[in-house]
């Protein structure tokens, strides 16, 4: 598996990007009667967009697509097609990045034809122009090159993973057993991405749970994915 470029998001990254995505809402002259939070990326900018804006009213739809860092499925499936009326409502879907762009899709799709809005619009954090399906309506960042954002929202998640390929990797040619900082350095080395001790440790402690690797004096020892 190939080593993916990264970019690692701050949480005060994420404030001052959603506060900037408010004022382009804003300034656009849309005002969202209700906020669509896409999760599970959309969440924090929904939150945070609602503050922006002053906006009460938050829902939730879940649209999955990828459910491994920098690693797509074949198609998006909304989780949970619930039906909540929002007949006369303006609605703004929030999510944090668009990609393929599938799962906005999928959602914006799903509300237009099951929650009835008078109107839907699209913001996110960033856009990968060069892999997008579509532009949103609104976006803070548009992104010509893509890279994995490693946003804070995810940082055990994709630590895991990332951690779970460069042991699989390497196991191909004959390193199973890893010291803490041994680990740590083909991380950095690899992913060009450091997300601190404790998330070092606690992907760490989770692939030790998940029988990924166990600890053989005072080596990590790598077993196999599961
Ligand atoms: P997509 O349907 O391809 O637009 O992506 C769906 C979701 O996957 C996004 O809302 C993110 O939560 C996550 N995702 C996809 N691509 C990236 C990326 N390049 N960096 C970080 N997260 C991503």
């Amino acid at each position: 598996m190939a080593r993916v470029k990264t970019t690692l998001v701050s949480w005060e990254d994420v404030v001052r990007w959603s506060r900037g995505l408010a004022s382009k809402i804003k300034a656009s002259g849309y005002m969202p009667d209700v906020i669509i939070a896409v999760a599970r990326g959309g969440y924090v900018p929904a939150r945070l967009v609602c503050d922006f804006l002053t906006i009460n009213n938050l829902v939730s739809i879940q649209s999955q697509h990828w459910t491994e860092a920098a690693k797509a499925e074949e198609r998006a499936i909304i989780k949970y097609p619930y039906k909540i009326d929002l007949s006369d409502s303006k609605a703004l879907l929030v999510d944090d990045i668009v990609d393929t762009g599938e799962s906005l899709l999928l959602a914006k799709n799903y509300i237009q034809k099951n929650w009835n809005p008078s109107e839907v619009r699209i913001a996110v954090l960033q856009w990968i122009s060069s892999a997008a399906k579509f532009r949103p309506d609104y976006y803070f960042m548009e992104v010509k090159e893509w890279v994995w954002f490693q946003y804070p929202w995810t940082r055990l998640e994709d630590t895991y993973q990332f951690f779970k390929r460069i042991l699989s990797e390497e196991s191909k040619y004959g390193k199973v057993e890893w010291d803490f900082n041994g680990l740590v350095k083909k991380f950095v080395e690899w992913y060009e991405l450091d997300v601190g001790e404790e998330y070092f440790k606690d992907a760490i402690g989770l692939l030790m749970e998940d029988g990924i690797l166990r600890k053989e004096n005072g080596k990590y020892v790598y077993l196999g994915s599961k």
